[in-house]
């Protein structure tokens, strides 16, 4: 059973590493980036009201995606535990995580921080070209994830782990798993 949540800024690899994570240890990977695109591009009522947040690299509101999450997480395959990637996102989010993981007595395992330079993110997302990859949102996502993300660091520090997000990604997937299993005692 392991439940982890990724934390790095826009760019730092959280997608690719979730996968190959998920992978290893036989638990989903949640992306809440990757259910808002889905609501977006089914043009869900949810997905307008998260559409023009996005667009702009701000935060969609706590009350929309913290109701997206629980949802995600009461369904049966996460109850072997997940990777989270993207979620939380600031304080309260992950207030909000304590107590929907508290109603089935669980709790987080470990927080993995992967950990790189801002102006390296920036050219690996301008190379991305999503449509929310214009240079001025880039800029702005990066901007929220220091004032409004970058806080989790230090409300997580007695799980928190971080690892060097350079690199080739097999090497970085296996720095995480390691330093992963390490902390967890492999179980
Ligand atoms: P990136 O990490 O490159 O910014 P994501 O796919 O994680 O991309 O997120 C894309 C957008 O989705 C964010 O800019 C934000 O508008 C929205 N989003 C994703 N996760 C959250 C969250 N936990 N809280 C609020 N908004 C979110």
């Amino acid at each position: 059973m392991t439940r982890v949540v990724l934390v790095g800024p826009p760019g730092a690899g959280k997608g690719t590493q979730a996968v190959a994570l998920s992978g290893k240890l036989g638990v989903p990977h949640i992306s809440t980036g990757d259910l808002f695109r889905k609501h977006v591009s089914e043009e869900t009522e949810l997905g307008v009201q998260a559409k023009r947040y996005m667009d702009a690299g701000e935060l969609v509101p706590d009350s929309v995606t913290n109701g997206m999450v629980r949802q995600r997480l009461a369904e049966d395959d996460a109850q072997r535990g997940f990777v989270l990637d993207g979620f939380p996102r600031n304080t309260a989010q992950a207030g909000e995580l304590e107590s929907m993981l508290a109603e089935y007595g669980a709790k987080l395992d470990a927080v993995l921080e992967l950990k790189v330079d801002t102006e390296e993110v920036v050219q690996r997302l301008l190379a991305r070209g999503r449509t929310d990859d214009t240079e001025d949102v880039i800029r702005n996502r990066q901007n929220v994830y220091h004032t409004e993300t970058a806080p989790l660091l230090e409300y997580y520090a007695d799980r928190l782990i971080t690892i060097d997000g350079l690199g080739d990604v097999d090497e970085i997937s296996a720095r995480a798993l390691d330093a992963l299993n390490a902390f967890t005692g492999g179980s």
